[in-house]
């Protein structure tokens, strides 16, 4: 599978998922636009790894994804792109009533807004060269909900129906809009949670993992970045192009109870 000659920007694509997304579309040959609100000289080292270790050309652009304005200059500063993944997020845990509302707006902004605004710069280009593809990284919580998740499940169902909304407003026209919806994946992040849940629970790390993190995941296995990734690249691919207007999940079974 070759995405020689396409341009891909991913969202929030310094670690993590987005990270293995990008890794996957430069390894099958798309130019790569790394994106996170940081501008640090281990962002642009980033880039330039991945570019070496791929044979692709990388870029690291800052935009923060909470304003509207820049992630719709990000767009414009790449040039375009072929390939969208909007994947940035964030998340925070309370109760309704408890609900910090600045957190509230910085979820649905930069979980959902963003997308709306990365979107809305890279469609005209797409039109114009009659390909396109459309991302959206959502969740299992984008199909399914958890207590004390409200912002994160409301943008990540929000997602889902952006993405349909994008599918139908360009379906025929060689662009394609989907959603991915990982169940828990195997980050850095959840990496690092893992010794403090071994100590409070008092198990082992398989345990652990099997019993408490992956209690709602059917297959008690983390999904990882690669099969994401890959997941992203086949989005891409001929044999999907008439993959669109939906979700994908990724989650070892989870939507499936
Ligand atoms: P992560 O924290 O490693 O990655 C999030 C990325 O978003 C980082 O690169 C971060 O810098 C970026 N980001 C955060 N705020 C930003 C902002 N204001 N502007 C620009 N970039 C910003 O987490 P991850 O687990 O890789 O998550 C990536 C996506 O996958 C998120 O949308 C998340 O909701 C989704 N997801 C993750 C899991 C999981 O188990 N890890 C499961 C389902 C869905």
């Amino acid at each position: 599978m070759s995405l020689t000659g396409k341009r891909a920007i991913v969202t929030g694509s310094n670690s993590g998922i987005g990270l293995g997304i990008a890794r996957e579309l430069a390894k099958a040959g798309a130019e790569v636009v790394l994106n996170s609100f940081t501008d640090s000289e281990e962002d642009h080292a980033l880039a330039e790894e991945l570019a070496a270790e791929t044979g692709a050309s990388v870029r690291y652009i800052r935009a923060d994804l909470s304003q509207g304005e820049e992630a719709r200059a990000l767009v414009e500063a790449a040039g375009g792109c072929d390939i969208l993944v909007n994947n940035a997020g964030i998340q925070h845990v309370a109760k309704i009533e408890e609900f910090p509302v600045a957190k509230w707006d910085a979820i649905i902004a930069i979980n959902l807004s963003s997308a709306f605004h990365t979107s809305a710069m890279a469609l005209p280009g797409m039109k114009e060269r009659g390909w396109g593809r459309i991302i959206n990284v959502a969740s299992a919580h984008g199909l399914t909900a958890s207590p004390y998740k409200s912002a994160y499940v409301a943008a990540k169902h929000g997602i889902v129906g952006l993405t349909k909304t994008t599918a139908l407003e360009v379906a025929g026209q060689g662009i394609t809009a989907n959603a991915i919806c990982p169940g828990y994946v195997l980050t850095p992040l959840v990496e690092a949670q893992i010794p403090d849940q071994m100590k409070t629970h008092g198990m082992d790390r398989e345990t652990v993992i099997r019993e408490v993190m992956l209690e709602r995941q059917p297959s008690r296995q983390f999904a990882t970045v690669e099969e994401l990734g890959g997941t992203a690249v086949f989005l891409c691919s001929e044999a999907a192009k008439q993959i669109t207007g939906t979700t994908i999940s990724v989650d070892g079974g989870w939507t499936a109870l």
